[in-house]
């Protein structure tokens, strides 16, 4: 499973997978689902506050203002709060799509 297409629409990233999904991604979200170790250290409702970051309501829009292929199986992203060690694989990406046939399947395998 790979993104045949990922691009900017808007204030979210959209992704068409190979098997013909489509995933559309607010970009905060992008940000709170951020699997590197120091944010999946964290609980997601405060690691802004002990990372000491601006929250998303209070500061500035979250952007990505970069993103790069990380060989075949990820993809890295820049976001404007300064954070780019979140590694996001094509498998992590598709997992957290938040649409509501994957949400179901999430809530399905929440438990493992
Ligand atoms: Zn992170
Ligand atoms: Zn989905």
């Amino acid at each position: 499973m790979h993104p045949t297409t990922l691009q900017r629409e808007g204030t979210a990233i959209r992704v068409l997978w190979s098997d013909g999904h489509k995933s559309l991604y607010p970009i905060p979200y992008l940000r709170l689902k951020c699997p590197c170790a120091v944010c999946r250290g964290h609980v997601p409702f405060n690691y802004n506050e002990k990372l000491d970051l601006p929250s998303f309501q209070e500061g500035p829009p979250l952007d990505i203002a970069h993103s790069e292929p990380v060989g075949r199986y990820a993809i890295q992203f820049r976001f404007t709060d300064g954070h780019d060690t979140g590694i996001y694989s094509f498998e992590h990406l598709r997992k957290i799509c938040p649409c509501p046939d994957c949400a179901v399947t999430q809530v399905g395998v929440a438990s493992t």
